[in-house]
């Protein structure tokens, strides 16, 4: 059947459709592959004008993936009344001369397009059933370039060409499909791996080296746990893998490590792939959520302090109740006794004993209160001024050795007042007042805390010379470990349950931290449970170098600067607080004058008629007291004897009481606490 012409063989078509199915392998794409069929071609016929057109049905076009003609470049045309449309649908291989071409005009089956061809030849191009294009060539010079057998040979090849177009075309759809594909993976904004098994990353995308700090492509064929899995999430991490090979999907939030060793809160998602049956890969999936993280640990942190404040006002409300309850049904209780016709006079100072020490108590809750209040708000602000330490500790060692045999304590435990190795040369500018108070709790809570044993407290200089280093230490029950912290903030006790066995409002420590910090210190303590408990603070010894002098100077033994003799001045202290009067006592003996006491109003008006007046100098006159109070007095004492000048001291510091104080014929007015210098001028005004 073959023509011999140009020496053609079957030897030759066959190796010709050989190359040609060949060339699907190594032919870059469809435009590379026809160029090759076309080579191949020219070795059986004259392929100068060589075209491959393929068909799309949907609108009825053709597109030429190659064209080599020496007349005509068409890449897409409407197919209808084409030649290669006729050759389409006719399902046949044609060969048309001028002459058979007109006579196909003159049907109407075709139209000339493009440049008159002396002869066409073309063959459709069929994929088992399916006719996807057709392969022409042409020559617009001679009619004689073709033959018959020439068609006859083209129609050969056409099937062959035809598949292997087919599996370009399918070769090329799945490059593009892969690009797109990867393309997508590359660009999607979540950082994501892709790792095979047992866990070697295969592909790594843009965000995923963004969010890790990875060069493109650093990631590659190393696994997630070397990379960026912290230590102690290893175990969690070959778990996640182990289990998601298996086929489990993975939601979890956790924390990974950048290059440089940061760590960040990520969310991850692992989902596995089966990609075959005997393979699956797993897609990992990061999102850094460090700041839903942080937005989350503040909301919950703002949640704990609010439920904290909650169980703390709740706590706070069963313990106010408590420690207010408990003063005053002694009180009430006692208040009532006390109208008993028939009391012994002991009984009575017994009663009324116990009803003042009952409403002392409940004063000094107030007050704890009122401090810790203003503490926390921030409106308390340091007095400070030179203060003989040494002097402050005596005075407190003065204080609770009688409160311990007052407490009837006394058998049981013993107040050691630890002397510094030398007294202070000097004395220290701070405040003293919130230094005693700081002391007080510590010594108090001590005491309170020791079944038996000592309790000690002293202070020494620091190594440093930069601060005062105070001590209280007792041989009490001792505070566990974890509580060793929380004791110091307001409300907390060891034990805050209602059946709890010592009394206290929990407010002490908070209310000596605070005070502590104040004063520029800071104070811890050291404790063994069952043992007993040392704490310590320290204040800061500020101005060192001026306050050495002037310490120097006043260090004569005396707290009291101002030493003027005023020659046994009398001063008649009305006051009904012990220790206020022990105080003013203390404070005016070693000023120089000599001292009277009186607990009420009506006392004072007893002493000065009982001398006529003549052994008074001055009456420092404290307002509430009982029986008679401070006005009344004074209404009395300036009509009976006018001269003698009256103080008045009241804790209700403000402009109405000063006019009420002077109303009632006052000399002067001073609010407490008293303030040394401050009396003593006052004081030396009048005398
Ligand atoms: P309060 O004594 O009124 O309860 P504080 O704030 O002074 O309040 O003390 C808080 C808690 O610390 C006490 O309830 C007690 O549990 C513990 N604590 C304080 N001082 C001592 C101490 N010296 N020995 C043992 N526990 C102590």
């Amino acid at each position: 059947m073959l023509n011999n012409r140009k020496g053609l063989d079957q030897e030759t078509v066959l190796k010709t459709l050989l190359e040609i199915s060949n060339a699907t392998v190594f032919t870059k794409d469809l435009r590379e592959l026809t160029a090759f069929v076309r080579e191949q071609l020219s070795k059986l016929m004259d392929t100068t004008n060589f075209y491959i057109a393929l068909y799309h049905p949907e609108d009825d076009t053709f597109t030429m993936p190659f064209f080599s003609d020496t007349q005509d470049h068409f890449e897409r045309v409407p197919a209808a009344k084409t030649l290669s449309y006729y050759v389409v649908k006719t399902n046949r291989a044609l060969l048309v001369r001028e002459k058979e071409f007109r006579e196909l005009v003159k049907k109407g089956e075709v139209e000339l397009v493009g440049t008159d061809s002396k002869v066409w030849v073309g063959a459709p191009l069929r994929v088992h059933d399916r006719i996807i294009g057709m392969v022409g060539v042409q020559s617009y010079t001679d009619e004689n370039t073709y033959t018959e057998a020439d068609k006859n040979i083209l129609e050969l090849v056409s099937y062959q060409i035809g598949l292997a177009i087919e599996k370009k075309q399918r070769e090329e759809e799945f490059r593009i499909e892969k690009t797109y594909f990867e393309q997508l993976f590359q660009n999607i904004p979540e950082a994501t791996v892709i790792q095979e098994y047992p866990g070697t990353i295969t592909d790594a995308n843009v965000a995923f080296n963004k969010l890790f700090g990875f060069e493109e492509g650093e990631a590659i064929g190393k696994t997630l746990d070397e990379l960026i899995v912290p230590e102690e999430y290893r175990d969690e991490a070959r778990s996640f893998t182990e289990r998601s090979f298996r086929g489990e999907m993975i939601e979890t939030e956790t924390v990974r490590m950048k290059k440089n060793g940061e760590r960040i809160d990520v969310s991850l998602v692992i989902t596995p792939f089966r990609i075959s049956p005997e393979k699956t890969i797993i897609y990992a999936l990061y999102r850094d959520i460090g700041k839903w993280k942080e937005v989350e640990r503040s909301l919950r942190a703002a949640k704990e302090k609010a439920e904290e404040a909650d169980r703390m006002k709740t706590a706070f409300l069963t313990n106010m109740s408590h420690e207010i309850r408990t003063p005053m049904n002694a009180i009430l209780g006692f208040a009532q006794l006390l109208s008993l016709e028939d009391l012994t006079p002991d009984q009575k100072k017994e009663y009324v004993n116990i009803i003042k020490n009952s409403g002392d108590s409940l004063l000094r809750l107030i007050d704890d209160i009122l401090d810790l209040a203003r503490l926390e708000a921030g409106q308390v602000t340091m007095r400070e001024e030179y203060v003989n330490i040494d002097d402050l500790m005596n005075s407190l060692e003065t204080t609770f050795s009688e409160l311990i045999v007052s407490h009837h304590r006394a058998e049981a435990i013993e107040l050691r007042r630890s002397n510094p190795t030398q007294r202070l040369p000097f004395k220290v500018k701070t405040d003293p007042l919130r230094l005693r108070q700081i002391l007080n709790n510590l010594i108090g809570n001590a005491i309170k805390f020791t079944h038996e044993g000592y309790v000690e407290f002293g202070y020494q200089v620091t190594p440093n010379r930069k601060e005062l280093l105070f001590f209280v230490k007792d041989t009490g029950i001792g505070i566990p470990d974890d509580k060793k912290e929380v004791i110091f903030e307001r409300f907390q006790q060891v034990d805050n349950s209602k059946t709890r066995v010592y009394p206290g409002t929990g407010l002490g420590l908070a209310i000596s931290k605070k005070l502590t910090e104040l004063l520029g210190g800071r104070i811890w303590v050291v404790s063994k449970e069952g043992e007993g408990s040392q704490f310590f603070f320290t204040i800061p010894l500020k101005n060192l170098e001026n306050d050495i002098s002037i310490g120097l100077r006043l260090s004569g033994g005396a707290s009291i600067t101002f030493r003027e003799d005023p020659r046994g001045k009398r001063i008649l202290i009305a006051e009904d607080d012990e220790f206020n009067y022990k105080y003013l006592r203390e404070v005016l003996e070693k000023a120089g004058y000599r001292v009277y006491h009186a607990g009420n109003g009506k006392e004072v008006l007893h002493i000065l008629e009982r001398e006529g007046g003549k052994k008074v100098d001055l009456v420092l006159m404290d307002i509430e007291m009982p029986e008679m109070n401070g006005f009344e007095a004074t209404l009395f004492i300036k009509k009976r004897f006018a001269e003698i000048p009256v103080i008045a001291q009241t804790a209700y510091a403000s402009p109405e009481e000063e006019r009420k104080c002077l109303k009632a014929g006052c000399d002067a007015y001073l609010a407490k606490p008293l303030q040394v210098d401050k009396l003593l001028k006052e004081i030396k005004k009048f005398l």
